[in-house]
């Protein structure tokens, strides 16, 4: 095991606020407007992007105030592990709170911060349209289920002949 893979060795509760705030892989799927069916508490994905999110970047435009600016923002912490099902299957922070450990497209484990755009993790290209664009009572159209699904994981370059 990899002593510098803190994710792999370390509990999320023992996690230093700079290894916790590592994790998130930049995917901006959590910054996407869902729905919550009263009945059955089942979360569906619309494509409507938070308007604190940079569609591009897939990050926060004002992470240090997000709290104050977006009522309705949720801090993730360790002590919350157990909520996580909001969250998207392939978020790093629901993954590890279920001991699936972070996945090959992962920044941390491939080392490069555009794999989880080339993975097609991330929301980049695929926001439909922007939180003040919609009137609330038209989100359902815009529900989708990608933000729920994981790519496949990574193909191998196989060797020909033998
Ligand atoms: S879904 Fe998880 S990994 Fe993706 S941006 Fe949100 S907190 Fe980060
Ligand atoms: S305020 Fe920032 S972190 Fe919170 S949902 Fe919006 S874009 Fe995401």
């Amino acid at each position: 095991m990899n002593q510098n893979h803190f994710w792999e060795t370390k509990p999320l509760s023992a996690m230093t606020r700079g290894e916790w705030e590592s994790l998130c892989d930049g995917c901006g799927r959590c910054c996407l407007m869902k729905l919550e069916d009263e009945n059955t508490g089942r979360i569906y994905y619309t494509n409507i992007a938070c308007r604190l999110l940079d569609c591009q970047a897939c990050r926060c435009t004002d992470y240090a105030n997000r709290m104050k600016r977006v009522r309705d923002c949720l801090k993730l912490t360790p002590k919350r592990a157990t909520e996580y099902g909001w969250l998207p299957h392939s978020c790093a922070y629901r993954r590890l709170a279920e001991g699936r450990g972070l996945a090959w497209w992962h920044p941390l484990v491939s080392g490069d911060p555009e794999t989880v755009h080339t993975a097609g993790v991330s929301v980049r290209g695929r926001v439909g349209a922007r939180e003040r664009e919609v009137p609330r009572k038209e989100y359902e159209e815009h529900v989708v289920d990608w933000p729920l699904r994981e790519p496949k994981a990574k193909r191998r370059k196989r060797r020909r002949g033998g």
